[in-house]
């Protein structure tokens, strides 16, 4: 790792921290990361010329892989006309009808340049619609880094959180009540303590507690009570969107919720966000209507380009999912057999093209459950792993995803060195 460590030197004397994204660090694990020289179909090779396995796909976006032709070749075409306009292109229009003739939730969309944007502008868009200031958020799940959306359990019993972060005023959490996932006890206690609630806001498929589906039966009941309060559902599918099945958590559920955002897939590797529903909500934006909400390059063409070829493949191979799912089962069983052979507690879970496991002896429904996983035998294996050719998410509290470029024999082979690994851990 001569020139990693070098290079993460260097980095650092110049980035705060070495990285422009923190999780990159590799602080939950120890360690230097390895730079990246470049992607090669379902591998990554570091500047120390080092290939990887790689389960990370830049986290999630890389559902074919990286340096896919057909995407490659889009972008390309695209940039030859121009990086940016700023003015409307046809492509926005195509990648749009796309995503609408697939989703029965979404009837308009906007397009902007990351998850993060898109969860922050939905969320200001479920407020103007309902004219509530509240909302709700599940512990556990991540929704981007937006000021009212850093915010973790607050003192007492109360569901009202704080900031998770310094540098977010305690005033703008204070309209976000917390609550726990799978527990629809908890999300009726917000509700019997706010009537000022304009949305609830879930991954419905949760990937940053490393991966945590909701029950079905909670999902419907959460859209119950929702509907109960006037409160819009907002289906945060950003990691879960064409990663789950190809409509996200809502082609496995059949819940159609009020909002949804995407990030991630949608972009086929290039910064794209999306948010959307049904017109009478989506009506209420600008230029329409009074909430506000705009960007200099959202809509992007090159981003589109990517985007609008990613979609192609996805929706011209549906049966991909399926082999997704059958390669993500077969390593999950893989690994825990393993875990069993040699007494680790372990759990898994697995949804189309994504897979989490914990350290943990109990099943995991909830963040606090997540919480109580073995973190240094995660960060042991984790180690072991990378330093056998297996990259994987470099914290507990990730998901890891196979692309169409995983193949069986990658699989088998990943099986083999986790049983190693974990016989020394
Ligand atoms: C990654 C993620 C986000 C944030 O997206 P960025 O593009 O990193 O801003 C939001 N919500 C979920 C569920 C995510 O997984």
């Amino acid at each position: 790792m001569k020139n990693s460590i070098q290079a993460f030197q260097e980095a650092k004397k110049y980035i705060v921290g070495g990285v422009n994204s923190p999780v990159r660090a590799f602080d939950s694990v120890g360690g230097t990361p390895p730079f990246i020289e470049k992607g090669e179909s379902g591998y990554l090779i570091d500047i120390d010329g080092k290939k990887y396995i790689d389960y990370v796909q830049s986290w999630g976006p890389l559902i074919l892989g990286h340096t896919d032709e057909r995407i490659q070749k889009a972008v390309i075409e695209a940039v030859s006309k121009g990086l940016s306009f700023g003015a409307p292109t046809l492509a926005e229009t195509e990648l749009a009808k796309t995503i609408v003739n697939l989703f029965d939730s979404i009837e308009q969309i906007r397009f902007v340049s990351s998850g993060t944007e898109a969860v922050m502008s939905a969320i200001r868009l479920a407020r103007g619609f309902t004219g509530k200031d509240d909302i709700v958020k599940f512990k556990g799940n991540y929704h981007g880094h937006s000021d009212s959306l850093l915010v973790q359990a607050g003192s007492g019993a109360t569901t009202f959180g704080k900031p998770s972060s310094s540098g977010v005023p305690a005033d703008f959490t204070n309209h976000t009540l917390l609550v726990d996932y799978n527990s629809i006890e908890s999300v009726k206690k917000a509700f019997s303590e706010s009537d000022n609630i304009a949305c609830v806001i879930i991954e419905p498929i949760a990937g940053n507690m490393g991966l945590v589906p909701a029950d079905k039966s909670f999902l419907i009941e959460l859209q119950e009570v929702c509907r109960e309060n006037n409160a819009l559902l907002i289906f945060d599918e950003v990691m879960s969107g064409f990663r789950a099945s190809l409509t996200g958590a809502q082609g496995i559920t059949g819940i159609i919720p009020d909002l949804v955002t995407f990030g991630k897939v949608i972009g086929g590797g290039m910064p794209v966000g999306a948010f959307g529903g049904r017109e009478e909500i989506m009506n209420h934006l600008s230029p329409n209507g009074a909430v506000y909400q705009a960007g200099t390059l959202s809509g992007n063409p090159i981003a589109m380009s990517a985007g609008i070829a990613m979609l192609k493949v996805l929706t011209t191979n549906s049966v991909v999912y399926k082999v997704l799912e059958s390669r993500a089962k077969r390593l999950m069983e893989g690994f825990s057999e393993s875990a069993k052979k040699y007494g680790i507690p372990f759990q898994t879970n697995f949804r189309g093209s994504m897979f989490g496991f914990f350290f943990n002896e109990n099943e995991v429904k909830n963040f606090d459950d997540a919480l109580k996983s073995d973190l240094d035998r995660f960060a042991k294996f984790h180690q072991g792993m990378l330093a056998n050719g297996v990259y994987l998410a470099c914290s507990q509290f990730e998901t890891g995803f196979i692309s169409t470029v995983t193949t069986d024999d990658m699989i088998e082979d990943t099986i083999k060195i986790a049983d190693k690994v974990l016989s020394q851990i």
